[in-house]
């Protein structure tokens, strides 16, 4: 049973109600405009961007990268803060330009990029990370149709993998990035008339709470950079090692402390190689920026017995929230935190099966929960909600109305 796992981050509240950048949640969801929705709390999005600042090296880069969260006013609000955005669609770049941000700290991964989306971020000005060889030599294409020669950083698949990551994206055969033993060659006859060398993008996992995988993945990042940096004639201007910080969703994960994670990084580079002695180093994260400062609020709408099981029956669910109805890459379903708006915490516990208005049994918010005993027009509020919920979640399905999103 999860009862009182939310304790893993600490809840703002008062008289036992949950309260969310000093307002409850009830006056939130209004001027939301209505339930279901997702809250983003500013302060809390500009909290992380400033505890990063504080721990992690100085020199360290802090680029956001944007599919953990699109929505635009809150990509303009991080774009203030952050170093860089990564984008990964020409929707995405769109999004990114739009917030304000110099088009030299954009920069655009991604597999099977389109031809419009190559020529869109060549004309822009931003950094293409290549992921493949034909497409290096379609961007040399842009090149010969527009006159303008494309920055290009590789992405590197490496031949390590990032250990006890909820998502490995390196390592192996992967459709990311181009295998770190074809790049000698690439890098051999690169043609600098018509591309404008930048760096590697070495990403090697996403959602990761084990500070010495990371800590091991960094050291053999950097070594992997030294080495390519070794084999290209251009000075590699930046070298961007990845992210996958993670953060905690489910019962018994804890948060990651940064010290010893930081304090390595700072290692490598005071002691990098002669060829990076001029490379600025860039972190990419998403959900540990936005995730925690985001929540998904949905209404209790029905509540009935079935057969010895209470189930909270709400007007949100999978459309809005896919990742916390468990058909978002996880193996094993387990729920989210999740807590009663108006009553955080009580003696009187009911297990509830909460679950949402779509005709599949995959529709779940919250599995076999204990939460005080909830009526029909209470909030029922997901936390570590703000990475990978509305722009990943089948919003048509089914026809129900989307959930609105507030940054506030
Ligand atoms: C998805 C992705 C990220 C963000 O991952 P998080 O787990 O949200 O930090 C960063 N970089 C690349 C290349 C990605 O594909």
């Amino acid at each position: 049973m999860d009862k009182k796992h939310h304790r893993l981050t600490t809840l703002a509240s008062d008289n036992n109600q949950l309260r969310i950048t000093g307002r409850s949640v009830a006056q939130l969801v209004t001027v939301a405009g209505g339930s279901p929705c997702y809250i983003y709390d500013r302060q809390a999005l500009t909290a992380r961007v400033a505890q990063f600042r504080q721990q992690m090296p100085s020199t360290l880069r802090l680029h956001y990268a944007i599919k953990a969260n699109p929505m635009p006013a809150l990509v303009s609000h991080l774009a203030q803060l952050v170093d860089g955005l990564d984008v990964a669609s020409h929707q995405e770049l769109l999004i990114a330009l739009g917030s304000g941000i110099n088009a030299a700290h954009i920069s655009f991964a991604g597999p099977a990029k389109g031809l419009h989306e190559l020529k869109a971020a060549v004309a822009a000005g931003i950094t293409i990370n290549v992921e493949s060889l034909l497409e290096l030599e379609r961007l040399y294409k842009c090149y010969d149709e527009l006159g303008i020669r494309p920055r290009v950083a590789f992405r590197v698949n490496p031949d390590f993998e990032l250990k006890s990551s909820g998502m490995k994206m390196a390592g192996g055969p992967r459709q990311f990035g181009i295998d770190a033993e074809q790049m000698p060659s690439i890098l051999a006859t690169l043609d600098l008339n018509r591309t404008e060398f930048h760096g590697f993008h070495i990403f090697s996992g996403s959602q990761n709470l084990n500070a010495e995988s990371l800590m091991a993945c960094h050291r053999q990042t950097v070594a992997l950079a030294a080495q390519l940096a070794e084999q290209v004639v251009a000075p590699v201007k930046h070298v961007n090692i990845g992210g996958g910080l993670g953060i905690p969703y489910f019962p018994g994960e804890q948060m990651l402390a940064l010290d010893n994670i930081a304090h390595n990084l700072q290692q490598l580079l005071d002691h990098r190689p002669a060829s990076l002695a001029n490379t600025e180093f860039v972190m990419e994260l998403g959900r540990w920026l936005v995730g925690e400062a985001g929540y998904y609020v949905c209404q209790v709408t029905d509540k009935k017995q079935s057969r010895g099981q209470t189930y909270l029956m709400t007007n949100g669910g999978l459309h809005h929230h896919l990742a916390n109805s468990g058909n978002f890459g996880q193996v094993l379903r387990k729920n989210y935190p999740v807590v009663l708006a108006h009553c955080l915490d009580s003696d009187e516990q009911e297990v509830v099966e909460i679950v949402g208005p779509l005709c599949t049994p995959l529709d779940i918010v919250g599995a076999k929960l204990a939460l005080p005993a909830a009526a029909v027009g209470d909030f029922i509020v997901v936390l570590q909600s703000g990475a990978y919920g509305a722009s990943a979640s089948p919003q048509k399905f089914l026809g129900h109305p989307e959930a609105a999103e507030l940054l506030i």
